[in-house]
């Protein structure tokens, strides 16, 4: 498993935030994915009906989870392909490289897969002395700059253009190129060498078919195509959430998937594959390996976090995120970042290894807003927060505050006579300067910021004196 630093959040956070290169980096990419997805969400009138029939399709899955797994298993079996189940992380590791030995594998290709690094993968293939290359423009980048994805659909997200040059030009040993097409060109002549020398090829799967035994691939760049199709032996590595019962219901998730992601009515590339080459077919491995992954998921199942399973992983949620697009994805320390990352990571490594997550959200709401399986990220980030409490990980003085307000919320009449009086002192006291640079309590928010000066009088006053004038 990939080695979390979630614990350090508010120190990767904050030098994120320091960090001139990311912020430009962000703040480009910001407005193009929110923009698309808003232009195709109102280009389809059904948009938000798809996404209830989409969420409900899911629900339905959910509950019958153990049915359509065996289901998959049956028909993907009938059709010729191996499935292999593992529990957890080192068992799907194991399964993989039990895999690759015995194709008598040196190198590997593998198209952009997160479940591949939350088993921790290329680590475990180098070890074993099998060299993985990832065939995604995005993945490539990262791991010439031996970084991990810092978004789950845009793993590059992080890394400007001259970063790309200098490490095409440092790794793929060519002269430096600068144009967008030229870089382009030069990664998909480096690339395409390598897909011959692989021996076996890993990708993901965006879904699994229970009807059919199929899985569903979804890329734009067509490299899973060339991952599962050119070397003899083909793995798709998943999460067991990622099956739904029939073809027709990957079409209703293709739908509001590459809308969400990206913007576009369907990815550029969407390939159904059902079992190894048969004896007609001209191209396609010899043989099919699915590696179907719990890792925490089943245990999910029935808990306040059963809805994070409906997630297709478009990203989304983060591309709205205030958080996500002041720190970048690193920041959170793990494979999942973002409002998704917030939920699922405590699901999978503790929340004691990654209870700041949770926090690191100002509960906005715009990532259930966009979510395209109406996802309720804020209402589980607060499961999580209640579950900080109750483990004693959150501060001290966080405790305390929360304790003290209690105190005051459960006697109302005390509530409202306290901010009355706290609000005329702030309201006096600012009325020179019209902010604060300093409160007592309040330092980390007047550390970056000032605070405006209340007007002297509480929220509830202004909100009933405002109901009476109507
Ligand atoms: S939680 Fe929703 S918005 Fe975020 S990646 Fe998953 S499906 Fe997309």
């Amino acid at each position: 498993m990939q080695q979390p630093s979630s614990l350090a959040f508010r120190d990767n956070a904050k030098a994120a935030l320091d960090d001139e290169g990311l912020q430009r980096a962000l703040a480009m990419a910001k407005g193009g994915f929110q923009n698309k997805r808003q232009m195709a969400a109102t280009n389809l009138p059904e948009f938000d009906s798809l996404r209830d029939a989409a969420k409900a399709l899911k629900d339905h899955t959910l509950a019958h989870l153990d049915l359509y797994l065996e289901r998959f298993e049956q028909e993907a079996t009938r059709q010729g392909a191996v499935v292999h189940w593992a529990r957890d992380d080192a068992e799907a590791r194991a399964i993989i490289l039990n895999i690759c030995r015995e194709a008598g594998a040196k190198a590997v290709t593998k198209s952009k897969s997160m479940v591949s690094e939350e088993i921790g993968l290329n680590e475990a293939l180098e070890t074993a002395n099998i060299q993985p290359i990832e065939t995604d423009l995005g993945e490539h980048i990262i791991q010439l700059a031996g970084e991990k994805p810092s978004h789950i659909i845009a793993p590059a997200f992080h890394v400007t253009k001259d970063k790309v040059s200098d490490l095409f030009a440092e790794h793929h040993q060519r002269e430096r190129v600068d144009e967008p097409e030229a870089l382009l060109g030069e990664a998909r002549s480096y690339l395409r060498e390598k897909y011959f020398q692989a021996d076996v090829g890993i990708t993901g799967a965006n879904f699994l078919i229970a009807e059919s035994g199929s899985i569903v691939l979804v890329t734009n760049e067509g490299n899973a195509e060339l991952t599962q199709g050119l070397p003899k032996v083909h793995i798709a590595l998943t999460g067991i959430e990622k099956v739904i019962p029939t073809l027709d219901d990957a079409f209703l998730m293709l739908r509001i998937l590459a809308r969400s992601a990206t913007g576009q009515e369907f990815s550029t590339y969407t390939t159904l594959l059902t079992g190894p080459k048969r004896a007609h077919d001209q191209d396609g491995p010899e043989a099919f390996h699915i590696v179907l992954l719990d890792n925490g998921r089943s245990a999910m199942l029935g808990t306040h976090f059963q809805d994070m399973l409906r997630c297709i992983r478009c990203g989304a949620c983060m591309n709205h995120c205030p958080v996500y697009l002041a720190t970048g994805g690193h920041a959170y320390g793990w494979v999942y970042p973002g409002p998704m990352g917030a939920v699922l990571t405590p699901n999978f490594i503790g929340i004691d290894q990654a209870h700041h997550l949770p926090n690191a959200s100002t509960f906005c709401g715009r990532c259930e807003e966009v979510c395209p399986m109406r996802i309720p990220m804020p209402k589980m980030m607060r499961h999580w927060r209640e579950d900080q409490f109750r483990k004693r990980l959150t501060p001290p003085t966080a405790r305390y505050g929360l304790a003290i307000w209690a105190f005051f919320a459960k006697r109302p009449r005390l509530y409202h006579l306290t901010a009355r009086a706290v609000m005329a002192t702030l309201g006096f006291l600012g009325r020179a300067q019209g902010r604060f640079r300093w409160l007592p309590l309040a330092g980390g928010w007047t550390k970056s910021r000032d605070m405006p000066a209340p007007t002297g009088t509480t929220f509830q006053a202004a909100w009933q004196k405002q109901r009476e004038r109507q």
